[in-house]
């Protein structure tokens, strides 16, 4: 891969910035946006940041017919009170970009590199980077396959993208436990499947459980294994943890679940903080039993978009399993004051997580 100068294109017109309380997640988008192409000739070519604006695809581009893609997120912090931004772990996610990539059979990025381009157009739209508590600027790297052709093959033609997007407090109201429905039917990933890599299937056909956990006022899902639909996989788009008599638990990297920064960084936390932890295939009915015993203590979530999220009930088998009476356990947010601390630049950040 060579390196190559970054063209940077300026908008001529700065966009209307949303008032902090519309954000949402993922609904407005800043002034600028990061491309560049691929070529099997050529390798990555012509890095740019250039106006946000449309894509022009033709109807036959691969990524509409067999969905060979790959996307990242990540967070940059501001606060009001000290004006830098900060990154939380950035080269975790474009190694992990990576990953996918190979298991989707997409060439791979240079990691540094892009990295860098990140940081060139945060420091163009650096204005939009919410400072309220809560608040951050979502990051959305991608690659989509571009070549015009309906074979059943590797795309040789790609554009990897950054696309930013101010985004809410998560916990407008202070962190609450959720429900999840524990679903039976529907798995998310298989064994020698796709479920370690972020690409676009994966999420989609997990939409119809997600509709029947809703439907159930549930929040997420939690996912079962595909083979035996016995092991626990993970929580919506969520690593998962039980804390049960005071050992924290965590389904092993098995291939079929995603290899969470915030799972990393938890793992990493609980390590420094001497609480035991344990990566390891766990069955459901393992935390059915120790629920009745009273030995399971708490379960929460973990991912960059909520960073942590408790979980206050279970729904099994027509069966509510309430943890912890409904309410965040002290692990839970100890662990959330730990990561957004260090992520924001409030406490000091002693593994040297922060960009
Ligand atoms: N599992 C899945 C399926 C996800 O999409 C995500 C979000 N990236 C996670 C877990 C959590 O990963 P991270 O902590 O890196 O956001």
């Amino acid at each position: 891969m060579t390196t190559q100068s970054l063209e940077i294109m300026k908008c001529t017109h700065e966009k209307q910035k949303p008032n902090v309380d519309e954000l949402a997640f993922g609904k407005y988008f800043t002034d600028h946006m990061f491309i560049m192409d691929y070529a099997e000739d050529k390798g990555w070519y012509s890095p740019r940041i250039i106006p946000y604006q449309p894509l022009t695809l033709d109807p036959a581009a691969m990524v509409f017919h067999y969905g060979q893609t790959v996307f990242e997120g990540l967070k940059a912090y501001r606060s009001k009170t000290d004006d830098n931004v900060r990154l939380f772990r950035p080269k975790d996610n474009f190694t992990r970009l990576n990953l996918s990539s190979d298991r989707l059979s997409i060439p791979p990025i240079d990691e540094q590199q892009v990295l860098d381009y990140l940081k060139e157009l945060i420091r163009l739209d650096k204005q939009w980077i919410p400072t309220e508590p809560g608040t951050s600027l979502y990051i959305r790297p991608f690659i989509i396959s571009t070549e015009p052709n309906l074979s059943v093959a590797p795309s040789q033609s790609y554009k990897f993208m950054m696309i930013l997007s101010p985004v809410g407090a998560y916990y407008a109201e202070g962190m609450a436990p959720v429900g999840i429905l524990v679903e039976e039917r529907y798995t998310r990933a298989a064994p020698g499947g796709t479920g370690m890599a972020k690409t676009a299937g994966n999420y989609c056909a997990a939409y119809k459980a997600q509709e029947k956990a809703v439907a159930k006022q549930k929040a997420q899902v939690l996912w079962l294994d595909g083979k035996e639909k016995k092991y626990i996989e993970e929580v919506g788009s969520m690593n998962v943890f039980f804390k049960i008599n005071g050992i924290v638990h965590t389904p092993e990297l098995s291939g079929s679940i995603l290899d969470g920064v915030t799972r990393r960084s938890v793992i990493e936390l609980l390590k420094s903080w001497d609480v035991p932890v344990e990566e390891r295939r766990i069955s459901i009915n393992e935390i059915i039993d120790a629920s009745e015993t009273g030995a399971l203590e708490e379960v929460f979530g973990t991912g960059t978009a909520a960073v942590l999220s408790p979980v206050g009930e279970l729904l099994w088998q027509e069966q509510s399993i309430v943890v912890n009476h409904n309410e965040t356990g002290a692990l839970a947010a100890r662990l959330y004051d730990a990561l957004t601390g260090i992520q924001t630049g409030a406490v000091d950040d002693p593994f040297g997580w922060t960009t």
